[in-house]
């Protein structure tokens, strides 16, 4: 007998697709989407309610952080229980930035050791950045064959040891752009940080403040201002800026935007929500916001709301990056630069936008599709397979009741991590169905995918 492909029919959701939102059926045949219609009927299919509820595609996270090693501690999700987490926020792919590997190893170093990592445990499907660690005739010659491997992306720094300099980015952003491949940059000035991070040390002040004043905004609108410089005058090559944290940064790109400039922006949910007087918390809790860039004021989260419904910031990412509250102290409670940098945030990405900017009306639900989903694919080069819901695009789908209140909390999270930084925030609307190529791996908020499934996605050249 032949086989037959799994058939399933998402029956009256609100179906959030580009350009509008329709009252539809949905039908998956085997791993795609196969029509989008009113009342559509499918004997012998699966058949899933979706009633007062939002269909929406699933979340695409382009930067986590899965066993990171920071040197001083490693990340604490690996690809089985981040991808897990992940798709219990709603989310269906992710791209995660490898760490540095040994120095001078080639640009396929990390990404065969991620490969290790990845094969046979994520959950749903992924792919890696490449990163930049040094930079020789050889490294350029591997760009383009970065590219055959599907690898379109590749990280610099302008901090860190690793760190690239103006004229080390000009000359990869002209291999980039003859190679398609894009260039994803973290910007911030490490000469200004340099600086006040010794100084602060010197005299003594080591508490978690110090990690946010010795990295200014302004480290980050230098930065940004000069890696801007750099793609344009390289021809224009296409540039992603990480964890855009500023109101000086979103100003700088919605500048370069406005004239033509191929830039595009990545901001996150603890820039949006979270505030830096969080480091002046008692009993060291400061430490369980270190991350780089740091939290910033007021009026920068107004920039990036802003940004986002201007629609100048693009994407927005989660920087999952955990470390225990418990470790974090251990290792920093007397210095701040002992701390490792990061937070959680793959599982909670979705539900706290979708809350704190669809229902509060920061963005429109449609713009929320386009940041969480939409536009990571196609900057990536996923689309139109992955972040539509479309004819012929993978059934990777999230359900998502907008009356359903949640309380947030560590203990019902699934993210690898003692803590979570959003701990007592009420949100309307997580989501409580994920399916990733057809197949539902999350069913009414409870777990029901397999080791292994998620697949290595090969991306498009920019
Ligand atoms: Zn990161």
């Amino acid at each position: 007998m032949k086989h037959q492909p799994k058939r399933t029919l998402i029956k009256n959701g609100s179906v959030v697709t580009p350009g509008k939102i329709i009252k539809a059926d949905l039908f998956i045949k085997g791993e795609i989407i196969a029509g989008i219609n009113s009342d559509i009927a499918a004997p012998g299919a699966e058949v899933i309610d979706a009633r007062g509820k939002y269909v929406l595609p699933g979340g695409i996270d382009v930067h986590t952080h899965f066993n990171l090693d920071t040197g001083i501690a490693i990340a604490q999700d690996d690809f089985y229980t981040g991808t897990v987490a992940a798709a219990m926020g709603g989310t269906t792919t992710i791209i995660d930035h490898p760490g540095f590997g040994p120095e001078g190893c080639s640009l396929f170093h990390q990404i065969e050791k991620y490969h290790g990592l990845a094969d046979g445990n994520a959950v749903i499907d992924y792919s890696f950045h490449g990163v930049l660690q040094h930079l020789d005739d050889q490294v350029l010659n591997d760009i383009p064959k970065l590219a055959d491997q599907g690898i379109t992306s590749l990280k610099a720094y302008m901090t860190y040891d690793y760190m690239f300099s103006g004229d080390m980015l000009a000359d990869v952003f002209k291999k980039a752009k003859d190679s398609g491949m894009l260039i994803a940059v973290h910007a911030e000035d490490d000469c200004l940080i340099k600086s006040l991070k010794e100084k602060y040390i010197r005299e003594g002040r080591k508490d978690a403040i110090y990690h946010a004043l010795s990295r200014p905004s302004k480290a980050e609108a230098i930065a940004v201002k000069k890696v801007i410089n750099k793609a344009g005058e390289a021809g224009n090559a296409p540039l992603y800026i990480v964890h855009l944290s500023t109101k000086e940064g979103a100003l700088a790109v919605k500048k370069a935007k406005e004239s033509g400039r191929l830039v595009f922006a990545e901001t996150c949910p603890q820039y949006l929500l979270l505030e830096q007087d969080l480091y002046n918390l008692p009993d060291h809790e400061g430490l369980k916001y270190v991350m780089s860039p740091p939290l910033r004021r007021k009026e920068d989260q107004k920039a990036l709301w802003e940004g986002l419904s201007d629609e100048s910031i693009s994407v927005i990412a989660s920087d999952h990056c955990p470390f225990d509250f418990e470790l974090k102290k251990q290792l920093a409670s007397r210095d701040f630069s002992k701390c490792p940098g990061g937070i959680p945030g793959v599982e909670t990405r979705l539900g706290l936008l979708f809350s704190k900017g669809v229902l509060e009306n920061k963005i429109s639900l449609q713009q929320f599709v386009k940041a969480v989903s939409e536009n990571p694919a196609r900057i990536m080069g996923l689309y139109p397979r992955k972040g539509v819901i479309k004819k012929g695009s993978d059934a990777d789908l999230i359900i998502i009741d907008p009356e359903e209140e949640i309380c947030i909390s560590s203990k019902m999270l699934h993210e690898n991590v003692d803590y979570t930084p959003y701990e007592g925030i009420n949100v309307f609307g997580w989501p409580r169905m994920t399916m990733v190529r057809g197949a539902v791996i999350v069913r009414d908020k409870k777990f029901t995918g397999k080791k292994g499934f998620g697949k290595f996605i090969k991306r498009k050249r920019f």
